[in-house]
């Protein structure tokens, strides 16, 4: 199979993981990147998600370079962690921002081609923890559930054209994003996680990848959750 893939924020983390696991498989991967360069041994898109003109540009290039977009991964996202009292409008704001419009003007791009070419693949990358709530976490919890109803509502617009978009939870991989937390709070974390221990980026693109596959194609409006047991059942 060699569809065209692009990943929001593939350059580290989560993304480049997927961007690897696509690739193995003999897609053609667009990385986007905001900062620094992107990996090497993919298309490298300059792809700043709050930004419209930039998220036009990037599906441009990758239309051109690669054709156009079959798999879309939006996984570009951030935290800005603190209790929501000292919490000012523009922390809240930069985290929707990224999380939600960030998401939902990438996704808007890449839906026109596929409903023209009757097909394609859409994964949103959620949070469990967003499911569970998260101290310190509102703007990351509030942004994270509502791809949710976006998927949702989108799994009706584009489900009569063959395209399906499902949601991707994970619980606490082991990336830059969560060298953040305090020692006491990843224990709190990991006595709440029935496997016990952090996931790899890896095992998250383990479920990106089947979610995007062929073989996913009666899944649409699904949350999938990674997170070794965390929320189980919520
Ligand atoms: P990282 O912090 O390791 O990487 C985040 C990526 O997003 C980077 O490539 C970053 O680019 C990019 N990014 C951030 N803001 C923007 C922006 N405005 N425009 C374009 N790109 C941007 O995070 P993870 O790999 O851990 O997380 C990936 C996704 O998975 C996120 O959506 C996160 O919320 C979600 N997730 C992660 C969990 C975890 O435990 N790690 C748990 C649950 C969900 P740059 O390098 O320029 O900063």
């Amino acid at each position: 199979m060699s569809r065209s893939v692009f990943v929001t924020g593939g350059n580290r983390g989560i993304g480049l993981a997927v961007a690897e696991a696509l690739a193995g498989d003999g897609d053609r991967v667009a990385v986007g990147y905001r900062s620094g360069e992107p990996p090497k041994g993919f298309l490298g898109v300059q792809c700043e998600v709050t930004d419209p003109n930039s998220v036009s540009a990037a599906f441009e290039l990758v239309a051109k370079e690669q054709g156009p977009v079959e798999v879309l991964v939006a996984n570009a996202g951030i935290t800005r962690d603190t209790l929501m009292l000292r919490m000012d409008d523009a922390t809240f704001d930069e985290v929707v921002e990224t999380n939600l419009k960030g998401v939902f003007r990438t996704v808007r791009t890449a839906a026109g081609g596929m409903l023209a070419a009757r097909r394609g693949r859409i994964v949103l990358l959620s949070s469990a923890l967003g499911f569970l709530g998260s101290p310190g976490q509102t703007n990351y919890a509030a942004t994270k559930t509502a791809l949710l109803g976006l998927a949702r509502s989108l799994a009706w617009e584009l489900g009569p054209r063959g395209v399906t978009v499902n949601l991707v939870a994970p619980g606490i991989i082991d990336t830059d994003m969560t060298k953040q937390l305090t020692e006491r709070r990843m224990d709190g974390v990991m006595k709440m996680t029935p496997l016990g221990r952090p996931g790899t980026p890896q095992e998250v693109a383990a479920a990106v990848r089947f979610l995007a596959s062929e073989e996913a194609s009666y899944i649409t409006g699904a949350v999938l959750p990674v997170g070794g047991g965390i929320g189980m059942g919520i």
